[in-house]
């Protein structure tokens, strides 16, 4: 991707996830200059390892009431769903508190409105980009399968209310539903609940890469460097990064799980944990072809048709972001998608990221609290690849002193800064 030296700018935008590549975007089309920073090409960290999953209805975090009854399950540490690690608890004991604090049900309504928000004006704008982007083949509007292998109908008619009450919608199947929706795979699941609404697509880090391009068709720059640090200069900041310098009246942070990094020094302590997970992807069977996302709901893995294969991803790892790998939790779930699709030789190794998550399960989208010109875009959690366009234009929309077009005001740093 071409790049830029200069070094002064309207807006230098660090990270270049999906939420960063969104914000450099948005701010270009707003007439700024914008220059976007990353040590490595775009959208090649968490925004490339995800499910790829466009979710219409991802609006209840996974703090929410069910969580206490599944405690006793994950207390355990052998639930696929969520492994933990006992030092990271004793050392963040705050954060686990908060974060439960948060599953109470009357933290429900409030925190579901605000990510339905924030979803509902991204997959508009996801759908728009990645038209202009010239990646349209790679979207999938196939909708994304929840599947129980229990006779779990109750708990599916559940979700499926649940969702409906936001005007979300979904179709509830039967198996020979299931097996009409997906003729390739074993009929291993009795009820699902189809996400008409939700797509999904063939590449993430691409479709990331394919919207970096088109920030630089809008005249917008990038540069390849570590950032090392950054601090107030005059009426705006200066950028440190391992080969020069950049100075701009706004800096937007953009760093994903890297974000506290750089904020530490300014004086903000982020209390943003790392929900780790897995990939691996897999050579698929030409002729068993899976035709959208399924996640396996007791299981807590998902299978995603990609470009290079058949991805399978698993639960949550809670633990420092860059602890070792374990890869306990995709050993155990990568029989049990065998079980459901054919798929051959793995393809490349084990990915791993990091969902970053703040105690309420809801990015941070606006200003710092005490510095003028420092805006904060991360902890999108599980639902980044989704929400990363939206976040992205609020703060372009803030930083150009306009409203954005959904409510940002559950998303304010300041509640925790
Ligand atoms: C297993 C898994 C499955 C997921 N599935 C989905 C899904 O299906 N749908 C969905 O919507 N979301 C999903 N997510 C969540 C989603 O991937 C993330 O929320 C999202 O990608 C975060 O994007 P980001 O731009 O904030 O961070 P990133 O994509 O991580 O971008 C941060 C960037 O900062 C750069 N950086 C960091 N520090 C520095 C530094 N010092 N100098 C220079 N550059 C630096 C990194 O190189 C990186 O490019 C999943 C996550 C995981 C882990």
């Amino acid at each position: 991707m071409p790049e830029n030296t200069s070094n002064k700018t309207d807006v230098v935008v660090l990270g270049a996830g999906i939420v960063g590549v969104s914000a450099a975007y948005a701010a270009r089309q707003r007439g700024m200059s914008v220059m976007l920073v990353d040590r490595r090409e775009p959208g090649s960290e968490t925004s490339y390892g995800n499910a790829g999953i466009l979710s219409s209805g991802s609006i209840f975090p996974l703090n929410q009431p069910s969580l206490f009854g599944n405690l006793p399950k994950y207390l355990s540490n052998q639930h696929p769903a969520l492994r933990w690690d006992l030092g990271w608890a004793l050392r963040n004991p705050d954060w686990i508190v908060r974060f439960l604090a948060s599953a109470r049900a009357s933290q429900t309504k409030p925190r579901a409105l605000a990510l339905h928000g924030l979803i509902k004006a991204s997959l508009k704008l996801h759908r728009e980009w990645i038209v202009t982007a010239g990646a349209p083949n790679r979207i999938r509007e196939t909708g994304w399968l929840k599947a129980w292998r229990s006779d779990n109908i109750a708990v599916a008619k559940a979700d499926q209310a649940a969702l409906a009450e936001y005007g979300i919608k979904s179709e509830l199947l039967d198996r020979q539903a299931i097996s009409a929706l997906e003729p390739n795979i074993l009929p291993v699941y009795s009820v699902g609940l189809l996400h008409t609404e939700t797509a999904s697509v063939d590449s993430p880090g691409n479709v990331t890469k394919a919207y970096a391009r088109m920030f630089v068709g809008a005249g917008g720059a990038i540069r390849q460097a570590e950032i090392k640090s950054m601090a107030p200069d005059g009426d705006g900041w200066r950028v440190v990064l391992s080969n020069g310098e950049i100075r701009a009246r706004h800096v937007v942070v953009a760093l994903g799980p890297w974000s506290p990094d750089v904020l530490r020094p300014l004086g903000y302590r982020v209390p943003l944990a790392a929900e780790r997970g897995y990939h691996r992807e897999f050579v698929p069977n030409a002729s068993r072809k899976l035709l959208r996302p399924i996640h396996d709901a007791e299981n807590a893995f998902l299978m995603t048709p990609m470009e290079n294969g058949v991805r399978v991803t698993s639960g949550v790892e809670l633990t420092a972001r860059d602890a070792p790998s374990s890869h306990a939790q995709l050993d155990e779930v990568v029989p049990l998608a065998r079980g459901v699709v054919e798929f051959g030789k793995p393809v490349g190794d084990v990915w791993r990221g990091a969902r970053p998550t703040l105690p309420d399960s809801l990015p941070m989208i606006g200003p710092a609290p005490r510095h003028s010109g420092l805006w904060l875009a991360f902890g999108n959690q599980h639902i980044g690849f989704t929400t990363g366009p939206a976040t992205g234009e609020a703060i372009a929309a803030m930083i150009g002193g306009a409203k954005p077009t959904f409510d940002t005001s559950a998303f304010s740093p300041g509640r925790y800064l």
